[in-house]
């Protein structure tokens, strides 16, 4: 093990997506900044809205991924590229990968979600994602081979017609001028559960448009390497339909990334239980963000009051921190 030498004022950020960024340059810009430390496995931070402009190439990959190095290096955070395998609450230290231990003084963890395949057999094997510069390069190469090399299986499915799902499909439909077979499976009886009444017309009036097929009420049972096995709700005694693709995303919902915490903390469907300050519950130093927590709400307090904008949680990072 290598224990990283920190002054015991060090503020330790685990994951560096919008949350624990945005958390340390506010840090950052204080003026008794102090110590902050951001670890994240990942060399890249991605602008994840506009992953969608370039898989149209609309946008180059530098625009959207800038290096952590060269968000970091000049707002003095010391960023360190690893991944948090646990965290020792008593102890106060993290331990990394590749045998760091760095102690801090103030702990926030922000780690994000990872695909949820509700235990779904095939799903994390064959389904791909569409998060990561990776998963762009993977969708941009089959959308090049119906378009370059006409390819004969041409069918794309997407389980799960949220707006990252919706927005795909339309985008790869553009992209492909309608030549791909497009498929949407989504198991609520409306698209974009959430959003708007109007919202959801339009996007229903725009996958219309694109030939895109959506079954909804459709619940999908099993993946394998080439068919996607799925159900109707809505008739539960019918037989199960099977879908035949050449690619398969999954938009269907994610789950809280947490690395080992110990002592052991009190988890409610996989998230860990907070205070209304978003501190973990019994461990004054540590603060959650998004995926992460469940806020037990009680009668004076509303969580989606409290998570109700970036604003608000950066001011209780700040609040709490300082
Ligand atoms: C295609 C797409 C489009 C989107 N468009 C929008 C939009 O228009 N508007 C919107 O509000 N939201 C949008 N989102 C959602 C948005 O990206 C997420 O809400 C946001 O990324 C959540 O931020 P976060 O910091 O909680 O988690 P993340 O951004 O997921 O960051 C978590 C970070 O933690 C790191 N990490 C995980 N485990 C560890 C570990 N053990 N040790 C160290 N680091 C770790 C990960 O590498 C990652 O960098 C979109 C998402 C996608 C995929």
């Amino acid at each position: 093990m290598c224990p990283i030498k920190t002054n015991n004022d060090a503020v330790v950020i685990i994951g560096a997506g919008f949350g624990g960024l945005s958390a340390a340059l506010t840090l950052s810009h204080q003026k008794d900044k102090p110590n902050i430390i951001l670890i994240d496995p990942k060399e890249k931070f991605v602008f994840t809205p506009l992953l969608y402009e370039l898989l149209s190439h609309e946008m180059m990959s530098w625009e959207i991924a800038p290096t952590y190095v060269s968000l970091t290096q000049d707002a003095g955070i010391n960023f360190i590229q690893d991944s948090v395998i646990s965290i020792n609450t008593q102890d106060k230290i993290v331990q990394t990968k590749q045998g760091k231990v760095v102690s801090y003084s103030k702990l926030l963890i922000s780690t994000g979600s990872k695909i949820n395949d509700f235990d779904i057999p095939g799903v994390s094997e064959f389904a791909s994602q569409f998060k990561s510069l990776n998963d762009v390069k993977n969708l941009g190469s089959f959308i090049d081979e119906i378009n370059i090399r006409d390819s004969e299986n041409k069918d794309l499915v997407i389980v799960g017609a949220g707006s990252s799902g919706v927005e795909l499909a339309c985008k790869v439909s553009d992209m492909t001028s309608g030549k791909i077979n497009i498929i949407l499976l989504e198991s609520n009886d409306i698209i974009m559960n959430g959003s708007k009444f109007f919202n959801r017309e339009i996007a229903l009036k725009e996958l219309k448009k694109r030939g895109v097929k959506v079954y909804l009420k459709t619940e999908v049972k099993e993946v394998k390497s080439d068919v996607v096995s799925a159900f109707s709700i809505q008739d539960l005694n019918s037989s199960h339909s099977l879908f035949k693709y050449k690619m398969l995303i999954w938009t269907a919902g994610v789950k809280p990334e947490i690395p080992e915490i110990t002592p052991q903390v009190n988890t409610e469907r996989g998230r860990i239980i907070v205070d209304q300050y978003l501190k973990l519950i019994g461990s004054e130093s540590v603060l959650l963000l998004e995926m992460c927590l469940l806020y037990k709400a009680n009668r004076y307090h509303n969580p989606h009051k409290l998570l109700l904008s970036k604003a608000i949680w950066l001011q209780r990072i700040f609040i709490y921190l300082f």
